[in-house]
Order: structure tokens, then sequence, then C-alpha cells
């Protein structure tokens, strides 16, 4: 009896658990149309409420993502009950894990990319511009990759690294969606080595 059909059933049903609930991060809000009011990908965003917004919406997929995840698990223990067991049991690990690794947020686990914090420290800083305490006359506070700071004067007003914000990915469909599904949304390292060098050198 061969072992290889059983594991390539095991992989496949895996992969698709993997990429199911990951998908509305990856799809939503990368049309043209949905981002209009941003600057294209990885350029500095100027804080607004659009940008806020965002945020909170980035946030809801994330959840989202969730509940999709019920699915393929649902799929995964009617395929082991009825179908095929192999199938069934790598949809049904995948999607168990994927929904373990986002309940661990509220055991102390490390925090979502989009959280209703950031949207909060973001306003702040909004309104700290608007105020008499602001960083200077004409104060612009823009998200570059690891820092909120203003495009006028260049003072750094916040340190928070920038999650992914659903924007078209300079790296392409393929390796954006790659290194999405790699972060799950995450500040990248790699992205803010670059971001550095590219910082230090336009001031
Ligand atoms: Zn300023």
């Amino acid at each position: 009896m061969s072992l290889f059909a059983p594991v390539t059933y095991f992989t496949l049903g895996f992969i698709i658990a993997f990429l199911f609930p990951r998908l509305p991060i990856i799809l939503i809000t990368r049309g043209r149309g949905f981002n209009t009011a941003f600057p294209e990908h990885p350029e500095p965003i100027p804080l607004s409420p659009k940008l806020t917004q965002r945020v909170l919406h980035m946030r809801m997929i994330y959840w989202m993502g969730f509940v999709v995840a019920t699915i393929p698990l649902m799929f995964g223990l009617a395929s082991i009950k009825w179908g095929n067991t192999a199938f069934g049991f790598g949809l049904w690990l995948s999607s168990g894990w994927f929904m373990l690794s986002r309940l661990q947020t509220f055991v102390g686990g490390p925090d979502p990319p989009w959280t209703l914090e950031i949207a909060q420290r973001l306003q702040i800083v909004m309104d700290k511009a608007k105020s008499d305490s602001s960083c200077c006359n004409y104060p612009k506070p823009e998200w570059r990759i690891l820092t909120i700071s203003c495009s006028t004067c260049g003072k750094l007003l916040e340190e928070l690294p920038r999650p992914d914000l659903g924007r078209k990915r300079i790296d392409g469909v393929f390796a954006g969606g790659l290194r999405l599904l790699l972060t799950d949304g995450h500040p990248t390292i790699i992205e803010d080595e670059e971001s550095r060098y590219f910082q230090d050198s336009e001031e």
C-alpha cells in the first residue's frame, strides 16, 4: 500500500486550509479604486481620518479570516468522517492551527498587526498636530515604515512600525501576496532596513 496518495491529499488539504482564511487580507482592498486616497506603496501615508478608518477596516478583515477559517475546519471534519480522511485531516489541522494562533492574542500572545490601539495612537498624533503643542507651524504627520514623522520639520512624532495597509504592493501580486502570507501583515524587518536607508538618504 503506497503512502504517496494519502500524503498528497493531506498536503493538498493543508495548503487549501492555509490559504483560505488568509485570502480576504490579500484580495480585499488591493484594487486601485480602494486606494485613491493614499499614495502608492511603499510611500509614506499622510495621517487622515481615512487612514485611521483603513486601519480599522484591516482589523475587521483580519478577524473575518477567523470566521472564514471555520469553513475548511467544518469541511475537514466532514471529510474525515465521510470522505477522504487524509485530505480532511490536512484541512482540519491547518485551519485549527490558524484559529489557535489567532486566539493566542487573548492569552498574552503577540498583538494582531491592526488594532484599535494603533488607530487611537494615529488619532492622538493627529490631534496633537492640530493643537498648540504641534511640532512646527505647518505640521504634516505621515506614517513612514518605522515611525510617524512630520514631513515639514522631520520630527519623529511616534515610534510605530507600519503594518501592511491594504495598498497594492510594489513587489507585485505574487511576491507581495507571498510576503503577506509569511508576515500576516506585520511590519517586516527587511522592509525596515530598506526604509531606514531610504529615509536617511532622503533627508
Ligand atoms: Zn513639524
